[in-house]
C-alpha cells in the first residue's frame, strides 16, 4: 500500500479549496478498496472516502487522516443492468447510458460527482434520483468486509442515503435501466439546460442548501438580494443563486461565513431556515 504525504485537496475537489491530506492513497479495485479499510480499521486510522470532490469543502489547514481516493473505473453491461464501480464518472454513465438508448439516468448527465458519491448524497436533478433505477450496492463495511445491499434494504431521502449514517465504503452499484428512443434526447435537453443555468466555468461544489419543503433555495436567496455578493474569494454566482462559487482564492473560511451570512439574511426576509447541502469536512 502506498500512502501519499501532504497532497493538497484542493486539487482533487471542485471548489479548489483545501489545504493537504495527511496520507492519500488511491484505490483502483474492490480488494484494494477493502484492504485499505480494514487497514485503517486495525490501526485505528480516521479516514475519507473521497470521489469527485464536487460536494466537499475541507479546511485550508487540510485533514489529518487518511484520504481514500476512489478510481474503481470498471462499467460492465448486460442489456439494461450495468454493474459500475464506484469512481466512475456518473456523468459520463448518464450520457453513455442514454446515448445507448437506456432511460432512467438521463439527469446523471452533467452532475460532476463519482457514482459512489452519487449514491452516498442521493444525488438528483430534473425529477429523478440516484436511488430510483439502482437495485444494488457493493458495499464494504468498516472492517473491511463486502457485503451487497440490495436496494429495498436501504433508506433514501432527499439528497440522503443510509450511508451517510454508515461507516465504510460504496465499492459498486447496479442500475437497471429501461430501453427506450427518448433517453437521448432528453439527456441532450438536460445538459442544454444545465449549461445555460449554472456556472460550470467556476470553482463551486454544486447547490450549497437543500432546497426548503416548499421553495427552491435558490430563488429565496435570490429574492433577498444575495446575487453576486461575495466575502473574501467567494462570491454568491451571480448565476445561479444556490451556487457559491470561488472567484480568487477562496478560503474555505471564507465560503462557511458567506454560506452563514447567506442562511441568516434569507432567515430575517422570508422566514425559512436554509440547511447546508455540501459536506464541510473537519
Ligand atoms: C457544477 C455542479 C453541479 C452539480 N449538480 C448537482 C445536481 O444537479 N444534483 C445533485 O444531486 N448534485 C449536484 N452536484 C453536487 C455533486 O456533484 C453530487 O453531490 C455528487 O453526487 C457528489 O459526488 P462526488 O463523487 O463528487 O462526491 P464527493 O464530493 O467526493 O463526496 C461527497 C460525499 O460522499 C461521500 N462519498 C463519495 N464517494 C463515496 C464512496 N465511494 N463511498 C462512501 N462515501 C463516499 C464522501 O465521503 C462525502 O461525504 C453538483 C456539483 C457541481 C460542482
Amino acid at each position: 500500500m502506498h500512502f501519499e504525504e501532504g497532497r493538497l485537496l484542493k486539487d482533487l475537489t471542485t471548489f479548489g479549496i483545501g489545504g493537504p491530506a495527511k496520507y492519500l492513497i488511491e484505490v483502483q479495485s474492490i480488494p484494494q478498496l477493502q484492504e485499505v479499510i480494514a487497514y485503517c480499521n486495525d490501526k485505528n486510522l480516521r479516514y475519507f472516502v473521497l470521489g469527485k470532490g464536487s460536494n466537499v469543502l475541507f479546511q485550508d489547514q487540510g485533514y489529518d487522516g487518511v484520504v481514500i481516493l476512489n478510481k474503481i473505473l470498471f462499467c460492465e453491461q448486460q442489456d439494461g443492468t450495468f454493474y459500475v464501480g464506484a469512481g466512475y464518472s456518473f456523468s459520463l454513465l448518464g450520457s453513455q447510458t442514454a446515448r445507448k438508448g437506456w432511460a432512467g439516468l438521463e439527469f446523471a448527465s452533467g452532475i460532476p460527482g463519482s457514482v459512489g458519491g452519487a449514491v452516498y448524497m442521493n444525488a438528483g436533478a430534473n425529477g429523478g434520483e440516484t436511488f430510483q433505477y439502482l437495485t444494488e450496492v457493493t458495499y464494504i463495511n468498516e472492517k473491511g468486509k463486502l457485503e451487497v445491499l440490495p436496494k429495498g434494504k436501504l433508506q433514501w431521502g432527499y439528497r440522503t442515503s443510509s450511508f451517510q449514517n454508515l461507516k465504510g465504503a460504496i465499492a459498486a452499484a447496479k442500475f437497471h435501466l429501461i430501453a427506450s428512443t427518448e433517453a437521448r434526447p432528453r439527456q441532450l435537453k438536460i445538459i442544454d439546460y444545465r449549461t445555460k443555468t449554472q456556472p460550470y466555468g467556476d470553482m463551486s461544489a454544486g447547490c450549497v442548501f437543500r432546497n426548503a419543503p416548499h421553495a427552491s433555495a435558490g430563488a429565496l436567496i435570490e429574492q433577498s438580494g444575495l446575487k453576486g455578493y461575495s466575502i473574501g474569494g467567494a462570491e454568491v454566482s451571480p448565476m445561479h443563486a444556490n451556487f457559491i462559487v470561488n472567484r480568487s482564492g477562496a478560503k474555505a473560511q471564507d465560503v462557511v461565513d458567506l454560506a452563514a451570512h447567506v442562511k441568516k439574511v434569507v432567515q430575517e426576509k422570508t422566514g425559512h431556515e436554509l440547511e447546508m447541502e455540501i459536506k464541510v469536512i473537519t
